[in-house]
């Protein structure tokens, strides 16, 4: 790649292909695929990583509302893509564009169901989702029987599958209650395929869990963040490789004396002689307020450069007292060094905030590295 002369984020389909290899090797062959790619593939571009995904073998594409679908329908991706958390209000265009539901409560099931017959649909494919303890969307176990008689009165969809969703895959101090939630899912969803009296896929694990749980793989894994090149630990970070790099270039650069200040609201007050770097990012990037003001920081000439005083809509500062740098030279905000996951915890966050909130102003470059 040449040097970015611009703020631009690189979307590595190369290390897309790895960190897919690298999560579908834990997988037992039978296992299917379903990529999340939702917020935009978590901040990138959703169509050129789902066009990647279903080249690599993905069986399934995931998003969470039914306009992001219709975005990877429009680009001309026709893989199954289930809408984990539509509203009836877009169910004619979920049908119209063959995009499948959650279907997550009573309000939502009976919705589509008049929906699929005014449609005129046979056998419409939907996702049935339980809440096993996460308590946000889905059935709860007690629904079973009232979702049984509902479903055996109509002829327009069919339950392609049932799913559930973990509270804390990542988190081994939970296990007692992540394996509580499998136990659950399990006895929830024989009991529908004894009163359905039909197979269908089951599906609970994100990123985490399929490498912490193998024991909830059932018939297919929904990994996201993974694939992105996060692991929610270190020793998985290791094995993967960061798909965002987020690149920009410095602007202008400022000699500034002792006692003279920086940036909005004077945050930052310089306690010698010092050089500074403006850089054409902020906030309304994505940039979080929370890391300024050394919180965080970013690449130059292969260092540190911290963030001083207040981030700023479009700009923020960084401290380049002691690195050898010039105006126009790259800066690295993400990437290998300095990746997502140590940028979000500087700022009090995690690397699905910070990569999902990247504003669609910032070009994306489609490269293999
Ligand atoms: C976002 C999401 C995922 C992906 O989770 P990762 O931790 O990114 O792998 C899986 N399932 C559901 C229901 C989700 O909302």
């Amino acid at each position: 790649m040449p040097k970015a002369s611009e703020t631009i984020l690189e979307i590595d389909l190369n290390a897309l292909d790895h960190n897919y290899r690298f999560i579908t090797s834990n997988l037992k062959p039978t296992t299917r695929v379903l990529g999340v790619v939702k917020a935009s593939g978590y901040g990138s571009d959703g169509a050129e990583i789902a066009r990647e995904l279903v080249e690599l073998g993905a069986d399934y594409l995931a998003v969470a509302y039914v306009n992001e679908g219709v975005e990877l329908r429009d680009a001309g991706i026709e893989a199954p893509v289930l809408v984990l958390h539509p509203q009836p209000v877009n169910f004619d265009v979920l049908i119209e564009r063959c995009l499948e539901p959650a279907l997550y409560s009573a309000r939502v099931l009976k919705s589509f169901i008049a929906k699929a017959e005014e449609h005129s649909q046979k056998d419409y494919p939907v996702h049935l989702k339980f809440n096993t303890g996460l308590n946000r969307l889905g059935f709860w176990e007690n629904d079973t029987e009232w979702i049984t008689e509902r479903l055996s009165g109509t002829s327009a969809i069919k339950v392609k599958s049932m799913f559930s969703h973990l509270a804390a895959s990542e988190d081994a101090s939970e296990k007692d209650f992540t394996l509580n939630q499998i136990k659950s899912f399990k006895a929830i969803t024989e009991d529908m395929r004894s009163k359905l009296g039909y197979e269908m896929m089951l599906h609970q694990s994100n990123t985490s869990a399929i490498l912490n749980y193998p024991e909830a793989e059932f018939d297919m894994v929904r990994t996201g963040i993974g694939l992105y090149g996060y692991g929610n630990n270190p020793s998985i970070d290791t094995h993967l490789i960061p798909v965002l790099h987020l690149k920009t270039v410095i602007s202008q650069i400022h000699m500034i004396e002792p006692g003279e200040t920086v940036g909005y609201n004077r945050a930052y007050a310089a306690k010698g002689y010092e050089k500074t770097a403006t850089l054409p990012i902020g906030h309304a990037d994505g940039i979080p307020r929370s890391l300024g003001n050394k919180k965080g920081s970013v690449i130059i000439s292969g260092q540190k450069a911290d963030i001083i005083g207040n981030v700023c809509m479009d700009m923020m500062m960084v401290d380049v007292t002691n690195i050898d740098c010039k105006e126009g030279d790259e800066v690295i905000v993400i990437g290998e060094k300095m990746p997502a996951s140590e940028l979000a915890a500087a700022g009090n966050t995690i690397s699905y905030e910070l990569l999902t909130a990247l504003s669609h102003r910032i070009k994306r470059v489609v490269c293999r590295k």
